[in-house]
């Protein structure tokens, strides 16, 4: 029930009319009968100055920041936790003593998954990351921060393969990191632990294999943070023959469940929010 004491958590994005953090969020404050409910706001990004500024003034308790505000958000928060800054972009806000703190789950979602969902450990391992956008650069950071032996970038521009190099290779030196080309995309793959689409390619039925069938083995892990549908054709091709496949369901629940931490001071029922999101 809305009273006067209900407290307001945000996403701010845009577009947000996708999303599925409000169900899952709202879900898991009410399990924990917390009085506060989880509204989308669809801010343009010449608005989201005065949005932040708003939220402040009528005392907000928190919020999730999503495309393609995350980068720009740093410039509004008193401060940013050591996570967020390593990996330069933000998708939580709360309050700590009065102060707006910008912090980022996104790279430790990603890491719960693959650890619990995945029984995979990303120390000492040969990673391959296909993308080098906002969530390419989260995950990159964790799996450095997580000593992963090798890690190869690929995307179609180098430029931004580069960007995301030199930001991680200030984090962790042992982790040897290199930028793929198209041309050694496919002996890269045979060789890896571990594949990550971090690309929107195979949201849409029409979009093409990402990668050839033949690069798949039984000793490979292949995550597709893609969650819609649950399995793109790249997961589908790998896990015929023989890989581990992991798509990005649970990677949403962990990165809300630990944003609910932040806001709430209180650990979410994660089963609860992914039932929710997956229609159960
Ligand atoms: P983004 O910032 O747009 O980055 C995607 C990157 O992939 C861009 O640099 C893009 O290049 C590149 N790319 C596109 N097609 C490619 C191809 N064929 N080969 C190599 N690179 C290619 O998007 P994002 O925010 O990182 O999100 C990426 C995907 O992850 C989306 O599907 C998103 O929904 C999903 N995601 C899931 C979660 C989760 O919790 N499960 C969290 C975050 C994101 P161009 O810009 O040049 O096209």
């Amino acid at each position: 029930m809305i009273n006067s004491k209900t407290k307001l958590i945000c996403l701010l994005g845009h577009p947000v009319g996708h999303s599925k953090s409000p169900e899952m969020q709202n879900v898991a404050l009410e399990l924990d009968e917390i009085n506060a409910k989880y509204m989308a706001f669809d801010v343009k990004p010449e608005n989201l100055k005065e949005a932040v500024e708003g939220l402040k003034a009528v005392n907000f308790m928190g919020a999730n920041v999503t495309i393609p505000h995350k980068e720009n958000i740093m410039k509004y928060v008193d401060e940013l936790t050591e996570e967020a800054r390593n990996i330069g972009a933000v998708n939580t806000l709360y309050i700590k003593k009065g102060k707006l703190i910008g912090d980022n789950t996104d790279g430790r979602g990603f890491i719960l998954s693959l650890m619990e969902d995945g029984g995979f450990d990303p120390k000492d391992k040969k990673i391959l990351i296909l993308g080098a956008g906002g969530a390419a650069k989260a995950i990159s950071t964790k799996l450095v921060m997580e000593e992963a032996r090798e890690l190869n970038i690929f995307d179609l521009d180098e430029q931004k393969s580069e960007m995301i190099t030199d930001n991680i290779k200030k984090i962790n030196v042992k982790t040897e990191i290199k930028i793929i080309k198209k041309c050694e995309i496919e002996e890269i793959a045979k060789s890896v632990d571990l594949i990550v689409n971090c690309t929107p390619v195979g949201m849409k039925e029409s979009d093409p294999l990402l990668l050839n069938g033949n690069v798949f083995s039984e000793k490979q892990l292949v995550f597709d943070l893609i969650y819609n549908p649950k399995k793109t054709k790249l997961l589908l091709e790998a896990e015929k023959k023989g890989a581990k496949i992991l798509n990005g369901l649970g990677m949403l629940v962990y990165q809300g469940a630990l944003s609910f931490e932040k806001w709430t001071g209180k650990k979410p029922n994660s089963n609860k929010m992914k039932n929710k999101i997956e229609g159960e």
